[in-house]
């Protein structure tokens, strides 16, 4: 490996400061970036030494600026995970157009945006390695959730296509399609709610963020030479695709 520099979007809560913390544990220098939470990011930052980054995913710009940044701070970023990500859930009868592109923007259109400005590097030192966070629900559909799905879809076929132009350059982008995380965006669906999914997972429980995280490290990792293109399913057994 050439460096190891991993930037991980949305990494201060939940998953993304999962995936940062064991990518430190495993030597990585890390940078986080988040949204608008500066009292997460900074306590998460306090806890950690990470260093963190406030930038809007879904604006090409603004990443410009934060990868600039980044690159300023720590050197050529050799791991990009894109894990930023939010949730309008409604009825879509009811979705507004400010809902869907909301939720495109930032869990899909992020992606382009992220990739574009890290990925031409990686392919010219011949070494990257991406993983893009998708969903269970892009693979299941969700009532509630068909902004949610598509962009969660869309992010499996941007890896399945970026892995294919990448693989003979050294560059592997996988995804990973988690089931339901004990994290905040999980703590605001009503609790009846949550006891029926839960009820529908095999091994019983949700998912925690360590689940997760650990197949981050393995994907980027040097013991990984031969996965691109694919999505690993961390759902605790709902896979009925
Ligand atoms: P959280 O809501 O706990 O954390 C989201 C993180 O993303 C925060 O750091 C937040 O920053 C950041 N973020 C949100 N919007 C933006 C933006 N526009 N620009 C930059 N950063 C942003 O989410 P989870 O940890 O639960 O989810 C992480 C990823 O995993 C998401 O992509 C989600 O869709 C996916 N996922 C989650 C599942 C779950 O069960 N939790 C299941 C399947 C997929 P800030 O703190 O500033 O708001």
């Amino acid at each position: 490996m050439t460096s190891k520099i991993a930037l991980v979007t949305g990494g201060t809560r939940g998953i993304g400061a999962g995936i940062c913390a064991a990518l430190q544990a495993a030597g990585y220098t890390v940078a986080a970036n988040y949204a608008t939470n500066h009292e997460a990011a900074q306590a998460f930052s306090k806890d950690t030494g990470i260093p963190v980054y406030s930038w809007d995913v879904a604006d090409y710009r603004s990443c410009q600026e934060g990868v600039e940044r980044v690159i300023k701070d720590l050197g050529d970023i050799s791991v990009l995970v894109n894990n930023a990500g939010i949730t309008r859930d409604m009825m879509f009868h009811k979705m507004p157009p400010e809902a869907w592109s909301a939720v495109i923007g930032t869990n899909l259109t992020s992606c382009y945006n992220m990739c574009s400005l890290i990925y031409p590097a990686m392919r010219e030192r011949g070494h990257g390695r991406i993983v893009n966070i998708s969903s269970v629900n892009a693979q299941l559909g969700q009532l509630g959730q068909v902004n949610y799905s598509a962009a969660k879809a869309g992010i499996i076929g941007l890896t399945r296509a970026l892995a294919f132009e990448g693989a003979a350059k050294g560059v592997l982008v996988n995804a990973i399609a988690p089931g339901y995380i004990n994290t905040d965006m999980v703590a605001v669906i009503p609790d009846a709610v949550k006891q029926k999914i839960i009820a529908q997972i095999p091994v019983g429980h949700l998912g925690e963020v360590s689940d997760v995280a650990r197949a981050v490290l393995f994907l980027v990792s040097d013991d990984n030479q031969f996965l691109t293109g694919t999505t690993i399913n961390v759902n605790g057994g709902q896979n009925r695709v």
